[in-house]
């Protein structure tokens, strides 16, 4: 941002620049404007080193129809009076003889300076319509084309150019031969300028260079563009512009000094009108679809086809017909013209308005080339050509402006085009900057996403695995259930048939069978309640009412409940003083707890439930023992007193190590569990024991050794009365 009035700056030195070869090869003009009176012209007062270059405007003699030389004015008689016509101006329109003329025809101009310093001087001769024979104090100095009577002897030619001399007795006389028959206008219709030689000389190189300068921008701006639309066809507006440049700086070499004679001096007069004219004609047209492609939505698609057509119909009348044919038609393609600049100024106004991209820019450009092609469209006008128009002329001094103008507006679409291309390249850039950055995150996502879905892969085949698992286990569940319901069902079966099929008729063995058969019904209900329960606590359906108890109080209720129930069934039941481990001095020891202490930690228990866990435990204890059952009760605290684990041991036959993990699976029992006298177990009870511990936030786990007994162990959160009191 901060660099733009410095870019401005740079724009408009550039501008500033562009400008200059105009300002130079205009400052040669600064002319002092003297009028021919009669025919001649007292140039006394006139200094051409401090006047400059002047314009031989005025009265000059005109003979209509007489080709006559210098030496036809040494006897005057044999003259016929002459007229005198105001230059410059084509001859078209003056009455002579009572009769307007048209362009064609022939005739002969005199003037004569009077007066003069004797020293070199120069005339710079313009483009005449359209031959010219020029004499200087009786010696023929310039000609272009050939002067004749007829059309067909007749040559047309443009060829501006200078002429040096030296004035004989301070005068100077000049006399014009003009013959045309292939133009509408005829006559001398520029001014001819006269100065010192050095003057003219310098003046004429100074257009010459102008007319090359211009010629050899608009020829590389012309290439440029249509190469740029050879690489980007889809932007037609260079296509356009190149076309238009290229024409314009052909044209170039065909108006002002028309450098092209110096090229090729034949070249035909024809065909440099046509190409001259065809530039102009096909530019209107092109410059309209050239807005259009700039501004699609700005330029009336109607409208630009219908210039369009009529610029081909124009065109193609140039291409086809001959110039006195094709230039009858001029003024009023001149006149389209001036529609088509209203309507392209209306839509410079509108672009501006509208705040378009560029369009100050274009319409600025658009409009100094509208200014400058104007200039040019009135000084080759008829309505110009053949009538003096002093005031005008002073005005719009040269027709060859619009090439220049041409310049300018291509200046300002190179500022657009430069523009454009570096805002891509921007744009490019930060495409490029964001992709990369967008890869660099993209690559990262993939790997996250990849990673996350190695995960969820891993986690998905961990839970195909424990849906397979689980439904095996499923599976053998329900084969265990129906096998362990199978059996009591046979067993009482077989009871029933025995008695009703009077296989059983004694009475006291009737009962003994009777009474096995309530047993077997009392272990079914078991099960059910057990399967009932276990899948209720599963389902958390089972409604818990936990109690804040005192551990002592708690370790009171379980030795009220058990001691009696285990003396009277031969159980020999150890319940220890709860403990903590010790780790003085590298070695272990136990330190049991006081009574203080345990009085003043908590657990949170519904101790009904609690009560079903010991209750089984200590049934499984006897259940799987082979000998006189020997259990042992200790509590333990650990993790500074957080937990509470609850530890029961026996003497019992232990558990195969391969069992260990299993055993609290539902349904799950030991191979060895088969050794056990009358056995009730159905697999359920360590299952229903593992779900109560863990609706006490407690775990539970087992050590074993085969032979010589189990230890169960189970955690409960304790809470530290006096630890919150501190608090
Ligand atoms: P069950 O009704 O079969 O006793 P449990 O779930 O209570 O069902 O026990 C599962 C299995 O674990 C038992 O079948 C038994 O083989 C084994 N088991 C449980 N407690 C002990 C123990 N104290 N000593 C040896 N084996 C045990």
């Amino acid at each position: 941002m901060k660099r733009k009035p410095v870019k401005y700056f740079i724009l408009i030195v550039l501008f500033i620049l562009l400008l200059s070869p105009m300002a130079i090869s205009s400052a040669s003009q600064s002319l002092m404007l003297y009028q021919t009176n009669q025919g001649s012209l007292d140039l006394s007062e006139w200094d051409p080193d401090k006047n400059g270059i002047m314009k031989l405007d005025g009265q000059w003699e005109f003979y209509w129809e007489k080709l006559y030389t210098p030496d036809s004015f040494i006897d005057k008689d044999q003259l016929t009076a002459p007229e005198y016509i105001h230059q410059p101006r084509a001859w078209n329109k003056l009455i002579v003889n009572g009769k307007e003329l048209s362009g064609n025809g022939y005739g002969t101009y005199r003037f004569r300076l009077l007066n003069l310093e004797d020293r070199i001087y120069g005339i710079k001769i313009p483009r005449v319509f359209t031959s010219y024979r020029l004499w200087v104090n009786g010696d023929q100095l310039a000609s272009a084309g050939k002067v004749e009577t007829n059309r067909s002897e007749m040559i047309p030619q443009y060829l501006p150019q200078i002429a040096y001399f030296k004035p004989v007795d301070n005068q100077v006389e000049i006399v014009i031969q003009v013959a045309n028959f292939r133009h509408r206008s005829g006559g001398i219709l520029d001014s001819i300028r006269f100065g010192d030689f050095e003057q003219i000389t310098d003046m004429r190189n100074r257009a010459i260079a102008f007319d090359l300068f211009l010629f050899g921008s608009l020829f590389i701006i012309g290439f440029y563009h249509i190469i740029l639309y050879l690489f980007r066809i889809k932007d037609r507006t260079n296509l356009y512009f190149g076309i238009y440049a290229l024409l314009i700086s052909a044209r170039t070499l065909l108006v002002g000094e028309i450098f092209l004679i110096y090229l090729i001096p034949h070249f035909s007069w024809e065909f440099a009108h046509k190409i001259q004219t065809i530039a102009y004609y096909i530019g209107v047209p092109l410059v309209v679809l050239f807005m259009k492609s700039t501004f699609p939505l700005d330029v009336s698609k109607r409208l630009s086809k219908i210039i369009v057509i009529i610029g081909a119909a124009f065109s193609a009348l140039v291409l086809f017909t001959p110039a006195r044919i094709f230039n009858l038609v001029n003024p009023l393609y001149q006149l389209f013209t001036f529609v088509v600049i209203s309507y392209l100024l209306y839509i410079v106004i509108k672009i501006i308005i509208k705040k378009r991209e560029n369009s100050l820019i274009i319409g600025l450009g658009l409009l100094v080339f509208i200014i400058f092609s104007i200039n040019d469209i009135v000084f080759l006008s008829t309505w110009m050509a053949d009538a003096e128009h002093t005031l005008l002329r002073k005005i719009i001094t040269r027709g060859n402006l619009s090439s220049y103008g041409l310049l300018i507006f291509v200046f300002t679409q190179s500022i657009v085009l430069a523009k454009k291309i570096s805002k891509s390249f921007t744009t490019v850039e930060q495409l490029s900057n964001e992709l990369k950055t967008i890869n660099v995150s993209l690559e990262e996502k993939i790997s996250e996403r990849t990673k996350a879905l190695e995960l969820s892969r891993a986690g998905m085949y961990k839970a195909y695995q424990s849906a397979i698992e689980s439904e095996q286990a499923l599976v053998d569940f329900t084969q265990n259930i129906s096998h362990d319901l199978r059996t009591p069902i046979t067993a009482i079966k077989g009871y029933i048939n025995g008695i009703l099929d009077g296989i059983i008729k004694d009475e006291d063995q009737k009962k003994k069978y009777l009474l096995r058969t309530k047993d077997r019904i009392d272990q079914m209900t078991n099960m059910v309640q057990d399967l009932l329960d276990l899948s209720m606590l599963q389902t958390k359906q089972i409604n818990f009412t936990f109690q804040r108890i005192s551990i002592d109080k708690f370790i009171n209720i379980i030795s009220e409940k058990y001691s009696l129930d285990m003396a009277s069934s031969n159980v020999t039941f150890i319940l220890n003083q709860p403990f903590i481990r010790n780790m003085a001095n590298q070695a272990e020891s136990i330190v049991p707890l006081s009574d203080e202490t345990i009085s003043s930690l908590e657990i949170s228990i519904d101790i009904e439930k609690l009560e079903r866990v010991f209750a089984n435990l200590f049934s499984n204890s006897i259940k799987y023992c082979a000998k006189q059952p020997e259990i042992m009760l200790d509590f333990e605290l650990i993790d500074d007193f957080n937990n509470l684990v609850i530890k029961v041991t026996d003497n019992g036959i232990g558990i195969p190590p391969e069992d260990l993990p299993y055993i609290f699976d539902r349904s799950y029992k030991t191979s060895s569990n088969q050794m056990v006298d009358g056995n009730t177990s159905n697999g359920l009870g360590l299952a229903i024991v593992k779900e109560i511990i863990a609706s006490h936030e407690g775990i539970i786990w087992v050590e074993s050794k085969l032979g010589l007994g189990s230890c169960f162990y189970f955690t409960l959160p304790v809470h530290n009365i006096e630890k919150n009191k501190s608090r």
